[in-house]
């Protein structure tokens, strides 16, 4: 299994960010900006309160609304920049789809982990596959779903009393 690692992207999440929203008329608050700092500031998989805990530890960092914070994320999510991966605890689990590369998933029904990897065998698959149907791909979106290795393992014996007799 590959490493998934960040690619260079020509501008920053907060350049990305401010084009897209000129083109809907809207502008990049203060409030916002803080936000998508937050968003992109590690790779890791996130929820709204992964970003809001992480934006009120900020000295700059006010409260910010919930309301805000489902706003922001749908539209990072309508400028292609993170995209929502599983829904875990009744939350939606986000990630970034700018500045990381192409990436597949393994979710675990047992304990909800996302296991990322890239394959370029799989990549050449749907490749061909959509060269077959003639397909433009632009990109693909792979989840696979079962049980992780960790949630497969059997349970460790417990040292029963009578062992150490
Ligand atoms: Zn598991
Ligand atoms: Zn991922």
């Amino acid at each position: 299994m590959k490493e998934v690692s960040s690619v260079d992207v020509a501008i920053s999440p907060i350049e990305k960010f401010q084009e897209y929203l000129a083109t809907r008329g809207k502008r990049l608050t203060r409030e916002r900006m803080i936000f998508v700092e937050e968003v992109f500031a590690d790779h890791e998989h996130f929820d709204a309160d992964t970003v809001i805990e992480r934006v009120s530890r900020r000295k700059d960092g006010r409260s910010v609304s919930r309301s805000t914070v489902y706003r922001v994320l749908s539209l990072l999510e309508e400028a292609g920049m993170i995209r929502k991966v599983a829904r875990q605890n009744d939350r939606d689990v986000y990630e970034h789809d700018y500045g990381y590369a192409q990436h597949d998933h393994f979710i675990c029904e047992k304990c909800g982990d996302l296991i990322e990897f890239s394959n370029d065998s799989v990549r050449e698959v749907v490749e061909q596959i959509a060269a077959e149907h003639g397909f433009r791909l632009s990109h693909h979106r792979l989840e696979a779903h079962g049980v992780c290795a960790k949630c497969s393992a059997p349970p460790q014996r417990r040292h029963r009393k009578l062992d150490m007799i």
